[in-house]
């Protein structure tokens, strides 16, 4: 069962909420933020268990409730034990105080915050400590958001908020500042390829290349790994031009354009795809010095002709420029004009 031991490249977040439960003073809201895939969910949802897990403690019968027993302890489970009545109702999403909020469509609208907050003036049902966790916080629609302001204003008692969102800046500075915000990274290209080997049973080099494209996120590479992502991987060079970049000046402005918009169409695509670019023209670099170290192996061939005619100050002009795209992407400006100028300067850079 998860705990925070199988949250994986997370020492940093890990160690925090582990203090924060030794010391048993968790702050009554928190903010969890990094890419989808990351282990922010886990946990939350494993803070949520070792604050309410009866251990070894007796378990709590009609007449004394888990509070009461609790209350002389000095500090929470730092590892949830799994195997309790809470635990397990935790982990089988059945616990009455273990509030969980998910967008419907693309918002968390503001009924769903009222009637939480409805819940939230009654006492806990038998937790210890209730955890609300908000997944997809940045889907707050503004009157959701203020009403949950209000609610951080003047946290309930005996409750824990968890909000998690892939940024900061998707949030209200006022959310922000009421809350401890703890960063969770992407997962490290080496230590993803391992789980995907162990975990799942991709073979060496399939692992190694889905963990480099999928951009430090489980879910990405479990996504990756299910879909025919080889095949849009060759899309996108071929369509960019990327496959032959000593060619890519020769193309019109209009081709470039109509392959733009054609990317910028399926929006939770993009990261993919602009991943895909970046490890492409990283080949194209490292097979000149070292090419057992390329990551797109099965195509050697490819690379070794269009790494030829290309310099290595071009090629990683082209990253740069990859990379400018995807913070454009990631700090929600217009998808379909950082695609445009994306493809010009690829093109004419
Ligand atoms: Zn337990």
């Amino acid at each position: 069962m998860p705990g925070f031991e199988t949250i994986i490249d997370q020492k940093r977040p890990v160690k925090v909420l582990k203090t924060l439960l030794k010391k048993k003073e968790i702050p009554h809201a928190l903010l969890f933020t990094g890419i989808e895939g990351t282990g922010r969910e886990n946990a939350a949802l494993t803070l949520a268990k070792a604050c309410n897990c009866f251990g070894k403690n007796p378990e709590p019968s009609q007449n004394n409730n888990q509070f009461e027993l609790r209350q002389n302890d000095q500090s929470f489970p730092t590892e949830p034990c799994n195997t309790c009545h809470s635990c397990r109702r935790i982990e089988s999403d059945n616990h009455p105080d273990i509030i969980r909020i998910k967008p419907v469509g693309s918002y968390i609208r503001i009924d769903k915050i009222r009637t939480l907050c409805e819940k939230l003036i009654r006492k806990p049902y038998e937790a210890g400590m209730r955890v609300v966790i908000i997944s997809d916080a940045q889907a707050l629609n503004p009157s959701a958001a203020n009403a949950l302001l209000k609610l951080l204003e003047e946290p309930p008692d005996r409750t824990i908020l968890i909000l998690i969102a892939p940024q900061i800046a998707d949030l209200l500075p006022t959310i922000v500042s009421r809350c401890q915000n703890i960063r969770f990274n992407p997962i490290s290209r080496k230590n993803l390829a391992r789980l995907l080997n162990k975990e799942y049973g991709l073979d060496q080099v399939e692992a190694d290349l889905t963990a480099a494209m999928s951009g430090g996120s489980i879910t990405r590479a479990l996504e990756m790994n299910g879909s025919n992502w080889k095949q849009q991987r060759d899309w996108l060079l071929k369509g960019s031009g990327l496959d032959r970049p000593a060619e890519l000046p020769e193309k019109s402005a209009g081709q470039l354009m109509l392959f733009a918009e054609k990317l910028a169409q399926n929006k939770n695509n993009i990261p993919g795809s602009l991943e895909i670019f970046k490890s492409w023209i990283r080949d194209l670099i490292i097979f000149k010095f070292n090419r057992d170290k390329i990551i797109n192996r099965d195509l050697v061939d490819k690379i070794k002709g269009a790494s030829r005619g290309m310099t290595i100050k071009i090629l990683i002009k082209k990253i740069d420029v990859i990379q400018s795209a995807q913070k454009d992407v990631q700090y929600n400006m217009n998808t379909r004009m950082a695609m445009e100028v994306m493809m010009i300067r690829l093109a004419r850079e």
